[in-house]
């Protein structure tokens, strides 16, 4: 491959997503340099329209006070505006999808509805490396219910891919898992999880599933209308640029909307709207993903979210896609050819079990992960890290550009050298 800066300049100029850039706050240095940004699996980008939106909301605010709520456009009604888009980038139906609270809380309510142990299937699975949040998630839940994490725990081997780990720990655990937790795209290797053989899997084990796509939403086209799960949940801040803290999202199969025999905990946003105010209603939950929702929402930060999902609609997450493949290849063949055997590719070379992430593990031993993250910052581009010893780069095809993989694969060449 032509690994020369010009080449990349040339690809870029051919490049037909190259301008939804422009429609992104791109982070600059202390001498007003623009970054070379390539931790949008972490924190995605500002879109430029946020501002202009959060300042519309604010408008309505001073102008209306509380009838803001009950403008046509107002907040009452405000979160379904979410759902459409998001199903899009889901495979899901619109009725399956809701935007409310944050990650962690939705996998909490989640867990409370479909983790439903008994004597004899009373075990939740998940990964041996699952995301912190997600393990102190289960952990506490096993302990509400009275079970012991350290047996009722099961934890799947990194083996790859995860689908058939997951069939042969499911066998040997006979019947003993109630609920399967698995994330779409894994947050440490970058590997994108096959969703419908998961579900496949954990069905013919009688186990109820869910995802975490925290790292797929907005990365890699998901299809929950073929994978049928049971439910799924997601941050915002990651590929779908919603900002710090944004709200998050669950999935419910359509399935379960009208099973009354299916506990939830409950709160009045998830009430019919018709008599939502109503002080002597007993709870009759919206038969949709909206039923599960407790409050009314944080409109003030979920704006960025709005301003981004039009771009993804504009772009076209097949289109994305398209263009994510080749970055994220082009960021793979650099990283060889540039950084040699100094690094470890932790992330799948089948671009079809993976997303714009590539992590990679630094070979010499005792190397600081941390310095070399820093001296890459000194050259002028954003990477990340986890300790002990893994960098992840994300060239995200909304706003990354070719000669960012080339500027940044220069530079850690450099910081490698040094
Ligand atoms: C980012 C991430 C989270 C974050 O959880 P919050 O509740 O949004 O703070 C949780 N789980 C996974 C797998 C993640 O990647």
């Amino acid at each position: 491959m032509n690994s020369s800066l010009s080449n990349a300049q040339e690809i870029d100029a051919a490049d037909e997503l190259a301008g939804f850039r422009d429609a992104f706050c791109i982070p600059t240095a202390a001498n007003g340099e623009e970054l070379r940004y390539l931790s949008g699996h972490s924190l995605g980008l500002m879109p430029k329209r946020a501002r202009a939106l959060v300042a519309r909301e604010l408008d309505r605010w001073e102008t209306r006070g509380v009838d803001g709520h009950f403008d046509a456009d107002g907040w009452f009604t405000y979160h379904e505006r979410f759902a459409e888009p998001l199903a899009g980038l889901l495979g899901a139906e619109i009725e399956e999808v809701v935007v409310m609270n944050s990650l962690t809380t939705n996998l909490h309510l989640m867990l409370a509805s479909f983790f439903r142990p008994d004597t004899e299937q009373n075990r939740i699975l998940i990964e041996q490396q699952a995301f912190p949040s997600d393990r102190f998630a289960v952990q506490s839940q096993l302990a509400f219910h009275g079970l012991d994490p350290k047996t009722d725990l099961v934890e799947l081997n990194p083996e790859r891919p995860l689908a058939d780990a997951l069939d042969a720990t499911l066998h040997s655990e006979s019947g003993r898992v109630a609920l399967v937790l698995l994330p779409g795209v894994q947050y440490l290797n970058g590997e994108a999880v096959d969703l419908a053989a998961c579900t496949e899997a954990a069905r013919r084990h009688g186990c109820r599933i869910g995802f975490d796509l925290a790292h797929a939403i907005g990365n890699v086209p998901i299809d929950l209308r073929t994978a049928e799960p049971d439910f799924a949940v997601w941050c915002s801040y990651k590929y779908l640029n919603g900002g710090p803290g944004a709200i998050g999202g669950c999935f419910v199969n359509r399935h379960w909307h009208r099973d009354r025999q299916l506990p939830r905990l409950a709160g009045w946003w998830g009430h019919v709207e018709t008599d939502r105010f109503s002080p002597s209603s007993h709870f009759t939950p919206i038969p949709s993903a909206g039923g599960w929702q407790l409050s009314n929402p944080p409109i003030l930060s979920m704006l960025p979210l709005e301003a981004s999902l039009a771009l993804f609609d504009e772009a076209g997450i097949a289109r994305l896609r398209q263009k994510s493949v080749s970055l994220t290849g082009y960021l793979e063949t650099l990283l060889v050819e540039l950084c040699g055997d100094r690094l470890e590719p932790l992330t799948p070379s089948d671009p079809g079990a993976r997303g714009a992430q590539l992590s990679l593990r630094l070979r010499r031993s005792g190397e600081s992960v941390k310095t070399v993250v820093e001296r890459v910052r000194d050259r002028g581009v954003i990477i990340d890290w986890r300790e002990p010893d893994v960098l992840r780069l994300a060239p995200v095809p909304l706003y990354n550009s070719y000669v960012d993989v080339h500027a940044a694969v220069s530079a850690l060449a450099a910081a490698l050298a040094d």
